[in-house]
């Protein structure tokens, strides 16, 4: 059968009402039955919008008036929220944001899962501001008129910020640094277009716990201009720098780092502690960015893991180790799988570094690691899987049910595949018990969700 005609038409003026937050923070309501994204309106909201773009099964449609207002729409703080894109919930109170990733979740389970799992509620953040210990900048301009900023959503046109409200306030402080000393010793930035230059990127990264601050300079060359006094400024400006890197990024591309990092002062990484661990980090390794949620969405996998200390327990995507790290002292053995070698390397280094010498760590891809081991008739007591957006493939989540543990914890970034996977394994003798939304990241429409998944008992 084919579908019924779109009822909306590209420049059509609609009102409509709001009844829900897409997964990007868009409002979504129906127009005649007809799904239409609002972006900015809120669920509770009655507005009229201008259709943008009609898709066979839903349309885009700009927010034009707010007919009847939510009692959760507040001004954002920020005053570059509209065109930053970094956020997309200012607009929308803390608690009505909790709720809505709340729903989202419920939504998958119910909805894709056809799921029946007990959801607790969201595990918010006190203080949801400031809460970033990475920040991340490009630089733009010309010579002798350097800025540094964030590009304009969907372009790379700069637009100076000299404090992002989601950032730890040393951060941008660090940023203003470096930013003043290569405008006083006037070093070009990179040229996008004529592909010459030299400042691309400026990365900064600050241990919460040790307060030890990482400043990585993204060049387009391995020159760096006053490369001795830059240092010199740098390090008389910046407390707690510990860590001083030049990063060579030569590719046309968006990825911010290139291959190649050299010390220009100080140690190649930067300490932090999660909990009871301690983590080295280098300019490449994947670190949590709210540090102080990751303690708390660990403390959840920790209380579902259950351990007591006899248990062989396999950390599947495990970046540097940091889940299977976090819950070595109470294991028998950790087995890390993770498709980035440097990871693993890093994961290894950091269970030196705490003394933990009952986890191995292997590197490759966890779909096929995982199937040899069970081949290799290895069982393991507690999975915990922490896949990225796309979820687990099949293979994966057929070979933890060969490797039978009675529980799996599952860390996801996405709801949907979630909910799939799940459903797959439901199929397959494991059933969802418990579901724990954590939010990671407020103020963006990021969920995060850890749930406890258990054979299910003849
Ligand atoms: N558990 C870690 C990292 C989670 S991010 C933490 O909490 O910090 C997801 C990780 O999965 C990334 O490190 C990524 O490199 C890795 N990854 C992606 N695809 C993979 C695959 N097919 N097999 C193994 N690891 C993979």
């Amino acid at each position: 059968m084919s579908k019924p005609k779109p009822p909306v038409q590209p420049g059509e003026r609609i009102t409509l009402p709001i009844t829900g937050q897409s997964h990007t923070g868009d409002g979504v309501g129906k127009y005649k039955g007809f799904t239409v994204f609002v972006p900015l309106a809120i669920a509770g909201e009655q507005v009229a919008a201008r259709v943008s773009r009609v898709k066979k099964s839903y349309a885009h449609a700009q927010l034009e008036e707010v007919l009847q207002g939510s009692s959760h729409r507040v001004a954002p703080p920020c005053p570059v929220f509209d065109q930053c894109g970094g956020c997309q919930l200012q607009h929308i109170d803390y608690p009505a944001q909790l709720a809505s990733k709340e729903q989202q979740v419920v939504d998958a389970f119910t909805r894709i899962g056809g799921l029946e799992a007990e959801i607790l509620p969201i595990l918010g953040m006190k203080e949801p501001w400031s809460y970033r210990n990475k920040a991340q900048v490009p630089f733009g301009g010309r010579k002798g008129k350097i800025q540094a900023g964030f590009y304009a959503a969907g372009s790379h046109q700069i637009i100076p910020l000299d404090h992002c409200l989601i950032q730890q306030p040393d951060n941008d402080r660090t940023i203003q640094q470096v930013i003043e000393s290569v405008r006083e010793l006037d070093i070009p930035p990179y040229d996008e277009e004529k592909h010459r230059g030299c400042l691309r990127h400026v990365m900064v990264r600050t241990g919460i716990h040790t307060q030890e601050v990482m400043v990585v300079l993204v060049t387009h060359g391995s020159e760096l201009p006053h490369r001795k006094q830059l240092v010199a400024h740098l390090r008389e400006r910046i407390p707690g720098l510990v860590s001083l890197i030049q990063n060579i990024q030569s590719h046309r591309t968006n990825v911010v780092l290139g291959k190649e990092s050299r010390v220009l002062w100080g140690e190649p990484v930067i300490h932090d502690r999660i909990g009871h661990v301690r983590f080295a980090i280098s300019p490449h390794s994947f670190f949590q960015v709210n540090p102080v949620q990751t303690e708390v969405l660990y403390e959840q996998v920790r209380r579902m893991a259950a351990l007591t200390g006899k248990e062989t327990v396999i950390d599947a995507y495990c970046g540097i180790g940091t889940i299977g790290l976090y819950l070595a002292k109470d294991a028998a053995q950790v087995l890390g799988v993770e498709s980035v070698p440097q990871a693993v390397e890093d994961a290894r280094h950091n269970a030196e570094l705490n003394g933990i010498d009952h986890a191995r760590f292997e590197a490759g891809p966890a779909e096929e690691v995982l199937p040899r081991w069970a081949r290799e008739g290895l069982r393991a007591d507690v999975v915990i899987v922490d896949p990225p957006r796309k979820g687990c493939a099949p293979e994966l989540l057929d070979a933890i049910v060969n490797l039978s543990p009675d529980r799996l914890v599952y860390v996801s970034c996405n709801p949907a595949t979630l909910a799939r996977d799940a459903a797959y394994l439901k199929e397959r003798g494991y059933t969802s018990r418990q579901v724990q939304p954590v939010d990671m990241f407020p103020h963006t429409s990021h969920v995060e969700t850890v749930v406890l998944i258990s054979r299910i008992k003849e």
